[in-house]
């Protein structure tokens, strides 16, 4: 347990706390549902998004505690999140999520990364780094089946699988596809696009190539379609603990990881009618308390919070009052506050008492995917 008086380091009081525990649990969970589904108990294998420094998490940390797991693959949107992977000594295969500048294959070819490729002239630069580097890079082939994102037509797949393979220092070791609406229940057009990416594969075989790896899913998919597991899934946001969308069944039990808090610095007594932080936007409708709470949007605590988010002291919920400055906010502790200075505040996390991300996603226009990413550098990740 964490306990700021007896903490040797000394820290500020806003930190997002990273449940590890929460993070085995879920992917746990999610490795048990995939092999629940199989005949012969056998998962597919896991590639473990930990791009935009795992969703807020630390990169390192989540990788470590996936590939403890039993997770097989790793993906990242930047080359330079693969370069802290690297540096920290994980040699797990890492997938590259994004398309890069070439200026990066060099440090691909390196690292040995797994690059998605989608074009023949990215292809060809790509072999020509990894032939100066005297590496062999293998590559996979992104098919776009309805994303609109980056991926080949359907259509072209198999020449780009033939120009891979006939590139000395290429490998394919992979075609794969991505689901735009996999986060809602009973998709055929998900369906549609698991048929295609079969069709486009069985097409690359019939002409003699090995596809290798084939795979798709994303949380959603992972949840509710088997279908389109094959032979590895690519799930992020389920592994830290929330569900991409409000619209499908909840068949796991998901834990959220991150807990983001701080502390109550300062409270005072004020009378009704007081106007509170910028814009005196908000008013006291009573003689009562007001907490200060050394957190703002500089911290990655959204302003639009202001006068409608709710944090969580010793187990209840008090609303913010007035707007969220850069460094701190204000909390309407009540007439009779039970709570003191040095009080532990949650602004989102675990605890089903408090807010959520996804409870903060929806007051904030967005998903709980960005309100993960959302705690910035000066925020200390703490493990436990
Ligand atoms: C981010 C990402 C995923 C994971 O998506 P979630 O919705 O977080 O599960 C899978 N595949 C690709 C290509 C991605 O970019």
């Amino acid at each position: 347990m964490f306990l700021p008086g007896l903490c040797l380091v000394p820290m500020r009081p806003t930190q997002a706390v990273i449940h590890l525990g929460n993070l085995r649990h879920n992917i746990t969970a999610l490795m048990e549902h995939t092999a629940r589904h199989d005949p012969n108990r056998r998962r597919p294998l896991f590639c473990v998004a930990v791009k935009a420094d795992g969703y807020g998490h630390g990169v390192c940390e989540v990788a470590e505690t996936a590939l403890e797991l039993g997770a097989e693959y790793l993906g990242v949107a930047a080359v330079s999140e693969a370069e802290k992977l690297r540096a920290h000594g994980v040699r797990a295969p890492i997938l590259l999520y994004s398309l890069t500048d070439p200026t990066e294959f060099d440090t691909i070819a390196e690292l040995r990364l797994a690059p998605f490729v989608a074009d023949a002239a990215y292809i060809a630069d790509l072999d020509r780094a990894a032939a100066e580097r005297r590496r062999v890079i293998g590559v996979h082939l992104k098919v776009d089946t309805g994303m609109g994102r980056i991926g080949c037509r359907p259509a072209e797949a198999r020449e780009l699988a033939a120009q891979v393979i006939a590139c000395e220092h290429l490998r394919l070791d992979g075609v794969c596809t991505h689901f735009p609406v996999a986060d809602t229940p009973n998709s055929s057009f998900t369906r549609e696009q698991a048929a295609r990416l079969s069709e486009v594969v069985s097409e690359i075989r019939t002409a003699g190539i090995d596809p290798g790896i084939v795979h798709a899913a994303n949380s959603g998919a992972v949840i509710e379609y088997p279908e389109t597991w094959f032979d590895m899934v690519r799930p992020g946001i389920s592994v830290y603990g929330y569900y991409p969308s409000g619209d499908q069944d909840r068949p796991l039990e998901l834990k959220p990881v991150m807990e983001f808090r701080s502390q109550v610095v300062f409270t005072k007594r004020v009378p009704k009618g007081t106007g509170l932080s910028y814009g005196l936007s908000y008013h006291t409708t009573q003689d009562t308390t007001i907490a200060t709470v050394p957190a703002g949007y500089g911290d990655g605590f959204n302003r639009l919070l202001s006068n409608r988010g709710e944090v969580l002291i010793r187990g209840t919920r008090y609303p913010i009052v007035g707007r969220v400055c850069m460094d701190q906010f204000m909390v309407d502790i009540g007439p009779e506050p039970e709570v003191q200075t040095g009080d532990a505040v949650t602004l989102f996390g675990p605890d089903r008492a408090g807010p959520s991300a996804e409870e903060i996603a929806d007051l904030t226009g967005t998903i709980p995917y960005e309100v993960t990413c959302s705690p910035t550098a000066r925020v200390p990740r703490v493990y436990r």
